[in-house]
């Protein structure tokens, strides 16, 4: 899968897509991101990429031309262009899962009090939230985006089979987990853990995978 995120501040990217999953994800090209400049498609000598509302009113709105121009200058027939925006629809598994579908997807961040309208109305395919609440911009947005949609890819998690029972994926959140030692302070492993009893080990996870959803997340039961 390709990625093209048009932000202001490309460089608040660096960090995250070196390291870890995403590190390894871009190292072994299951997965190519491309960072484009907003700037470098700004407007006059400053670069300039916003002004003020229309109507009046508080903070600086971006300008369409900057953004138009520098989607289309990586969009490709197919591409699923994505504005990342607190109005949007809110992300979870079910998103992750149909964008993680798309073989090209760009991602447009907003700054200040956001984009101009025009650029949803005619531009984008999507508006995507991560959540109610507002951030400065939509770059950790895209961020969270990504590496979620990322961890979907093929090859991309090295034991693809823990796919399967996380949260949010089976309808229910995950049975808890446990690792060496067996004792901790006292704190000990549930045994039927430790007897290697494969089909009782099945029936805890399951029952406890319930009893948690139940009691954190009765809404994913019955939705
Ligand atoms: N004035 C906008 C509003 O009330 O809906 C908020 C603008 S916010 C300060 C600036 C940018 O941050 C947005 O254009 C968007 O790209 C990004 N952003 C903020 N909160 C977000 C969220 N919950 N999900 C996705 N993007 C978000």
């Amino acid at each position: 899968m390709r990625i093209d995120v048009v932000s202001m501040f490309p460089e608040l990217f660096t960090g995250p897509l070196h390291t870890s999953l995403l590190g390894k994800a871009i190292a072994a090209r299951r997965l190519e991101v491309n960072l484009v400049d907003l700037r470098t498609h700004g407007l006059g000598p400053h670069r300039s990429v916003d002004d003020a509302t229309y109507g009046g009113g508080a903070g600086m709105v971006m300008r369409p031309e900057p953004i138009f121009a520098a989607v289309e200058a990586v969009a490709e027939e197919g591409s699923h262009i994505v504005l990342l925006s607190p109005r949007g629809t809110r992300l979870n598994q079910s998103v992750v899962q149909r964008l993680a579908a798309h073989e090209h997807l760009i991602l447009v961040c907003g700054r200040y009090e956001g984009v101009d309208e025009r650029v949803a109305e005619h531009l984008t395919d999507d508006e995507i939230s991560i959540g109610d609440y507002v951030l400065a911009g939509g770059e950790l947005a895209a961020l969270v985006v990504i590496e979620a949609v990322s961890r979907l890819l093929p090859g991309v998690l090295g034991n693809e089979t823990s796919l399967a029972d996380e949260s949010h994926t089976g309808g229910l959140l995950e049975y808890p987990q446990f690792t060496r030692p067996a004792s901790y302070r006292g704190w000990k492993v549930p045994g039927v853990l430790l007897s290697g009893d494969h089909g009782a080990v099945e029936r805890w996870r399951r029952d406890q995978a319930e009893r948690i959803t139940r009691e954190r997340r009765p809404d994913l039961l019955d939705p």
